[in-house]
């Protein structure tokens, strides 16, 4: 496989807050402790590796940019302090903006946008919070009409719509 490295990408992944990537000196603490990496092939300590090499094409068409789940165990073991979350969103905001994101994340986008909620309030959850005695609806935007208004219009202004069209 040929390997394109991006000249541009450092900088840019510097001014997308993941200029720290460069500390790791490759000791494979944060997988050896990944949640993630336990039940898929993903593997953070190459991620990390493959943008200190600026492979930006293959990072941002890759699937294993979309199967951390931000969970910190990571950072929290890191020896070099490397702020790994921070440089996984940064490479997954580069992605986006160049029209790439997993299809997970864009029905959770798509959720959100529509409802403001990332996990649809469905028929299962309503029955369990009238067993409970609570509202059918938590008191978010989806029983605030104003609250949900508010949310649209940042998520408006952002052009949140067109990044989680599925
Ligand atoms: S734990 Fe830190 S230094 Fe070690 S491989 Fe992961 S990012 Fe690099
Ligand atoms: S934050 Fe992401 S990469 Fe780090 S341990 Fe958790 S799932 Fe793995």
């Amino acid at each position: 496989m040929e390997v394109k490295m991006d000249p541009e990408f450092e900088k840019q992944l510097a001014a997308l807050g993941g200029a720290d990537a460069k500390l790791c000196f490759q000791c494979g603490t944060c997988t050896a402790g990944c949640p993630s990496g336990r039940r898929t092939s993903y593997r953070v300590r190459k991620l990390v590796r493959m943008a200190q090499l600026d492979m930006k094409e293959e990072i941002i068409n890759s699937e294993d940019l979309w199967m951390c789940s931000t969970c910190y165990t990571c950072v929290e073991r890191c020896p070099r302090r490397v702020p790994i979350v921070d440089v996984i969103v940064a490479l997954r905001n580069m992605a986006v903006a160049e029209g790439h994101m997993y299809a997970a994340h864009k029905k959770t986008a798509a959720n959100f946008y529509k409802t403001g909620h990332t996990v649809p309030i469905n028929d299962d959850v309503k029955k369990t919070r009238a067993k409970l005695g609570l509202p059918k609806v938590p008191p978010t935007c989806l029983a605030n009409e104003k609250a949900y208004a508010d949310l649209k219009a940042v998520l408006d202004a952002a052009r949140f719509e067109a990044i989680a069209k599925e």
